[in-house]
């Protein structure tokens, strides 16, 4: 396997050379250990130890060097999921002359990616904790280009996804445990440590319940650019439409080849009338229904029929995120079991809802007892619950809504969240028109435009005293240099006017470049003047230098 890295196309006395004078050199970026990725030259890993290795030299660097607080927690996240304590990354340290007690080193000629996959068994972490995070990571740094190699540290096996994994690089990516076949030492000539977190909307509840990031800095354009690149790479030809202007004859054209996906499941989380549903589907919506599972087809399949989709339905589960390839202005129709409360468990309906996304989210949840069947005498990850205090037994059984918790382990969530369903028709077709009711038309759903005004430009205030107590003041502005060049349908302007010491301000909004404020100015007062610009209601541009204005 060592053939694989190539080791004539490095030439391994120079390398050798320039470890042994250099040693290792890491730059990074970030200020705390959640958000940095290092580069590394020469970075090593002892498969003996199983660590990596640093070696220092009278050349080597270490930035940022933080001394012993590299383990106040530890350097950096080795995977996209903040600050989770099996997923931090450090390395020894050893001088650069103990290389000579040491089996020679395998150098690896790659541009490498080093990281920890966060839960490669599950479609949703695949997806969100691995794939977007890599891809953008390697957007993020040049060298990592398709020749990229990619190292999992976790320590897992390939998992059901590798196929995945392997769309990011023409590289096959490396595991923890095949490093050990290319001898004791192993030297990256030039590696990357680390994941963006850039791309990441959900945090799963290992510390406060799960729910959408707090900060979430993504949008759909850079999701749905990541779908067409996978898209691509797995040979699907994507089949939405080029946008049109919305004639009735291309809509009813459209209407005919549109279809309705339900993804099943096929061993848990079940829908035990999923053929009656398809049948009520397909006669309300008059459309084609498709099914598709990760058991009975293979991934770029499903991928290719879901990419033409206008409706995309689902029990709540890691086989949603599939809707990241949903064409726009298709909707995703998430069905709950019994007792979880869908407000809850939102990284589907987040991903929907991302601005730019432009799909409708819908979702449903099971509010009759009589329609679940429980399965309390499964293993408990499967969400069995026999293993409990006959107490706490009946207390969940009791219980009609889980209570907010934390990840991951809480039996409650696992008992409810594993049930079938039977799905009560009526009110799923209830919620079904209810929810499209607020599903943007064909006409309106135009991509809105995401261009920021600038700044105005030439603020100016002009003021006049009138009496004692009365004075007046102008402020007036020239149009964001940008707007000439755009076509805006709501161009309107925000005036801040505060009186110096006070630590309130009067805000305007106004539709023309002067104004003259008369209203509670006084004479012989400094007021300080903000001016932006607002492009259709929401998108704000920066404000101008401040005025400060004396009457
Ligand atoms: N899965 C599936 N069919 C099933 C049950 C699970 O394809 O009947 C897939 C699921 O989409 C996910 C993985 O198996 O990728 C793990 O499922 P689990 O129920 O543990 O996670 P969840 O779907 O709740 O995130």
């Amino acid at each position: 396997q060592s053939q694989e890295l190539s080791q004539a196309r490095i030439d391994y006395h120079v390398a050798l050379q320039a470890l042994q004078e250099h040693g290792t050199r890491m730059v990074c970026t970030g200020k705390m250990h959640t958000d940095r990725i290092c580069r590394f030259d020469y970075l090593c890993y002892s498969s003996e130890a199983e660590e990596f290795v640093f070696f220092h030299s009278n050349s080597s660097v270490m930035l940022p060097n933080l001394g012993s607080r590299r383990f106040q927690p530890a350097l950096l996240d080795l995977s996209s999921v903040e600050d989770h304590n099996t997923q931090y990354f450090n390395f020894l340290e050893l001088p650069a002359a103990t290389l000579k007690f040491m089996s020679k080193p395998v150098f690896v000629p790659d541009v490498t990616l080093i990281l920890n996959r966060f839960n490669p068994d599950n479609l949703m972490h695949v997806f969100h904790d691995d794939l977007l995070p890599a891809y953008y990571t390697m957007k993020q740094y040049s060298d990592l280009d398709d020749e990229a190699r990619l190292v999992f540290m976790e320590g897992w096996s390939e998992g059901p996804h590798f196929d995945l994994y392997r769309l990011l690089s023409s590289k096959q990516p490396l595991l923890k445990e095949q490093l050990r076949n290319f001898g004791k030492l192993m030297c990256f000539t030039k590696s990357y440590v680390g994941l963006s977190k850039m791309t990441t909307w959900y945090q799963y509840g290992f510390v406060q319940p799960q729910g959408p990031k707090a900060n979430m800095l993504v949008s759909g354009n850079e999701i749905r650019q990541f779908a067409r690149a996978l898209m691509e790479k797995m040979n699907i030809t994507s089949v939405e439409e080029v946008e049109k202007e919305g004639g009735s004859s291309e809509d009813e054209k459209e209407k005919k080849d549109e279809y309705i996906v339900v993804f099943s499941r096929s061993t848990t989380r079940l829908i035990l009338n999923e053929a009656e549903l398809i049948m009520v589907l397909a006669q309300e919506f008059q459309m084609r229904v498709v099914t598709v599972s990760l058991e009975d087809q293979s991934f770029p399949s499903i991928i290719q029929v879901i990419s033409g989709a206008s409706m995309l339905v689902s029990m709540h589960g890691a086989q949603l995120i599939t809707s990241l390839f949903l064409p726009r202005r298709a909707t995703v129709v998430e069905l709950f079991p019994f007792a979880v409360n869908p407000e809850q468990y939102t990284p589907y309906k987040t991903l929907a809802s991302l601005p730019g996304m432009d799909l409708h989210y819908i979702s449903w949840r099971n509010t009759n007892e009589e329609n679940t069947v429980t399965h309390p005498d499964r293993p408990w990850e499967q969400g069995g619950i026999t293993h409990l205090e006959k107490e706490e037994q009946e207390r969940i059984l009791a219980s009609k809504d889980v209570p907010r918790h934390l990840c991951c382990r809480n039996p409650e969530w696992l008992f409810r969240i594993y049930q079938d369903t039977l799905v009560d028709i009526p009110s799923v077709l209830e919620v079904l028109k209810e929810g499209m009711k607020s599903k943007p038309s064909m006409k309106k759903s135009k991509p809105a435009s995401l261009v920021h005004p600038g700044r105005v430009r030439e603020p100016q205030c002009q003021t006049s005293v009138q009496t004692t107590n009365e004075a007046k003041l102008t402020v007036s502005w020239q149009i964001p240099w940008n707007l000439k060049y755009l076509k805006v349908r709501e161009v309107k302007y925000e005036v801040w006017i505060q009186e110096q010491g006070e630590n309130t301000y009067m805000p305007y909004i106004l539709p023309q470049q002067n104004y003259t404020f008369s209203e509670n100015i006084k004479p012989f007062t400094t007021y300080l003047v903000w001016v932006r610009c607002i492009f259709n209601k929401n998108l704000l541009g920066p404000f101008a230098d401040v005025l400060m204005c004396r009457t």
